[in-house]
C-alpha cells in the first residue's frame, strides 16, 4: 500500500493535480471578471508601466539589470529564440510566436520539470535503499 502510495505521488500526482486545481478554479465564479477579447490600450504613465509599455515598448528605467532585461540580455534572447522557433512552425510570424511559446512554455518546460521531478525521487530511493544496504 505504501508503494502504490508513493508512485501515485511521484507519477501521478503532479499530471493530476494542476488539472484538479483547474477544474476547481474553473468550476468557482469568477472573483473579478476578467474576459479580455484583445490585447487592453492603455495611456503611458510616467511613473509605472501600463499596457502601452506592452504595446509600443517601455520607456521606463528597466528595474533589472540589461543582462537579464534587455534586448541584448536574456529577455531579448527568450524572444528571438522563440521567434526562431515559432518559424519552424509556420511561416506566419505572430502565429509561430504564439505556438512557439505554447510550445515552450506549456508542453517543454513542463515536461522537463516532471522529468526532474521523478529523476529526484528516484535517486532520493536509490540512496535510501543503499544506506539500509540493500
Ligand atoms: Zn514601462
Amino acid at each position: 500500500m505504501r508503494r502504490l502510495l508513493r508512485a501515485l505521488w511521484i507519477y501521478v500526482a503532479p499530471l493530476a493535480l494542476p488539472w484538479v486545481i483547474l477544474y476547481g478554479v474553473n468550476a468557482m465564479p469568477p472573483a473579478v471578471p476578467l474576459a479580455r477579447t484583445g490585447i487592453p490600450h492603455e495611456r503611458y504613465a510616467r511613473d509605472r508601466c501600463t499596457w502601452d509599455c506592452h504595446n509600443r515598448g517601455c520607456r521606463h528605467r528597466p528595474r533589472l539589470p540589461a543582462v537579464i532585461s534587455g534586448d541584448r540580455g536574456l529577455f531579448g534572447l527568450t524572444i528571438r529564440g522563440l521567434f526562431a522557433l515559432g518559424g519552424a512552425f509556420t511561416r506566419d510570424r505572430r502565429a509561430g510566436y504564439g505556438a512557439a511559446n505554447l510550445a515552450v512554455f506549456c508542453v517543454a518546460w513542463p515536461a522537463l520539470m516532471y522529468g526532474l521531478w521523478v529523476l529526484a525521487w528516484r535517486q532520493a530511493e536509490t540512496l535510501r535503499a543503499l544506506r539500509k544496504g540493500r
